[in-house]
């Protein structure tokens, strides 16, 4: 694959680099070829962004739920989850933030599924960044229109998490959590009523792999069962044996 030199460009990069309005545009780049992100993050800092890389998936969701970013480029074909999941899932959270697929996958169908999975725009590697940053400028625009705020709070059932404050009631009730249990219950709130795996809260609240054989997520799922649950009716945490964990205001039987 060739890629231009972004330096070779003076044109685009002294005209991107006296806008103004670029300085602290955040865009996040989601690409598993090492040599690939680190071109396009050199690039786009040279040209005055602030840019964070994630190799796969899951990373890319992580950091974009824990950041803002004005852009997402993402690649298609990444480790765990892909880009097409990756780009819904981010369209679900924000329906703004505009997305540029980058891909080795060029065929119509390929860009449909780009477009139907919530893209706003689809290039094709190997790029030129000439074209990549025209790209850029014109999502840039379109989405300089009002932008919705990050969310700033999330409900389930009587849950409310203030996220800012980072402060959780439950039917009204504060609710006193260590920052484990804080990341911990936010997860399990941002996916409710989906079975949660072991591994998967290991991977997304603890950021980590391990192994079967250790309790750590069982201890932190009672702990947030004592502050959640004990004192209420309604339980919302629940095990599903063998497979994981559910946050749910139905009853064990029904989920
Ligand atoms: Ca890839």
């Amino acid at each position: 694959m060739k890629y231009l030199d972004p330096k070779a460009d003076l044109t685009v990069k002294k005209v991107f680099g006296e806008h103004p309005t670029l300085i602290m545009t955040h865009i996040l780049i989601i690409e598993d070829e090492q040599r690939v992100a680190e071109l396009l993050k050199n690039g786009l800092e040279e040209s005055g962004y602030q840019t964070m890389v994630a190799y796969d998936g899951d990373m890319g969701l992580r950091l974009f739920r824990t950041h803002t970013f004005q852009l997402i480029i993402s690649d298609i074909i990444l480790p765990k989850t892909n880009g097409l999941d990756l780009c819904r899932e981010i369209r679900r959270i924000n329906p703004a933030v505009p997305i540029l697929m980058l891909t080795a996958l060029g065929s119509t169908d390929d860009k449909l599924d780009g477009f139907d999975a919530g893209a706003d725009d689809y290039m094709v590697k190997p790029f030129d960044f000439r074209e990549l940053y025209a790209r850029i400028r014109a999502l840039l625009k379109r989405g300089s229109s009002p932008v919705p705020e990050p969310p700033v709070e999330l409900n389930y059932a009587d849950l409310h998490i203030d996220l800012p404050g980072k402060q959780v009631t439950r039917a009204g009730i504060p609710v006193k959590l260590s920052p484990k249990e804080y990341n911990l219950l936010l997860y399990m709130t941002e996916n409710p009523e989906r079975v949660l795996s072991r591994m998967e809260i290991a991977e997304q609240v603890w950021n980590t792999h391990f192994d079967t054989g250790t309790n750590f997520i069982d201890v932190y799922i009672n702990y947030l069962r004592k502050k959640i649950d004990r004192d209420f009716p309604t339980k919302l945490i629940h095990t599903r044996q063998g497979m994981g964990f559910v946050l749910s205001d139905k009853q064990a039987e029904e989920i």
